[in-house]
């Protein structure tokens, strides 16, 4: 199994990184690591050269959280052919009600748009309550898109899966979220990708640390909600993150 979005290198993990990350090697076949801001870009190129084959970096710059933009852009650039691609990126109307500084996001995140199909990297967006601009945004381009921790309109959903080069990324929120269960069940099997986004979205709800193994978790919700037996639903969103992201594992 793959976890598509992790912030393994968030201070959550400072304490026991590398235990957590051999744990993961137990269980899974590969992570890849979601970035925010420029220090955890850093990082996360550090901790994939040192378990190369199998932490992925995408690089990013999140709408809110994000630091130090134009280094990242160069970071990215320089290591074009190192990274999986380019995230998280995007927009966040959850936050973020000022029209001018939502204005201001559209404006970076369409740099991002640009440097994704310049360079050909995969672009993984966060979209939290603008998932209808961000997909206006992205559609047509030349390049992968994953929509991360999708939480948007079952209705969005089907016209994102019409698009060939595009992917839902269905979080462990599946474990207590009725709506996403909704998206879970007109999700195609070669549409699915499955995340933690740790440490965040404990699927317990209970302020724990999440952590990539817990992909099983969410898989054994969508067997519930479709009937497809779990071992399926994982195999097959391994497949479709190899795919989307051009993983060599
Ligand atoms: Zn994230």
């Amino acid at each position: 199994m793959i976890d598509v979005h992790a912030h393994l290198c968030f201070p959550e993990f400072d304490r026991d990184r590398e235990e957590i990350i051999a744990r993961c090697k137990q269980e899974l076949a590969a992570v890849i690591l979601a970035t925010a801001r420029y220090d955890e870009c850093i990082e996360a190129l550090k901790a994939a050269e040192r378990h190369e084959g199998f932490l992925f970096p995408t690089l990013g710059y999140h709408p809110v959280e994000g630091t130090e933009r134009e280094k990242v852009i160069e970071l990215i650039k320089k290591n074009r052919d190192r990274i999986a691609g380019i995230g998280e990126v995007g927009l966040d109307y959850h936050w973020v009600k000022d029209r001018e500084k939502q204005e201001k996001q559209r404006e970076i995140f369409s740099q991002f748009v640009d440097l994704a199909e310049q360079l050909k990297l995969p672009l993984v967006i966060h979209s939290w309550d603008a998932e209808q601009e961000c997909f206006d945004m992205v559609k047509g381009r030349d390049t992968n898109i994953v929509f991360h921790c999708y939480s948007g309109p079952v209705e969005l959903a089907r016209e994102i899966i019409q698009e060939d080069s595009m992917w839902i990324s269905i979080s462990t929120n599946i474990c207590f979220s009725k709506q996403l269960r909704k998206v879970a069940r007109i999700l195609p099997l070669d549409k699915l990708l499955l995340e933690t986004d740790s440490p965040f979205l404990d699927p317990d709800r209970e302020r724990k640390r999440n952590t990539p193994w817990n992909i099983k978790l969410s898989a054994e919700k969508i067997e519930k909600e479709t009937g497809t037996p779990k071992g399926k639903v994982l195999e097959h969103a391994r497949d479709n993150a190899i795919e989307a992201f051009g993983l060599k594992i």
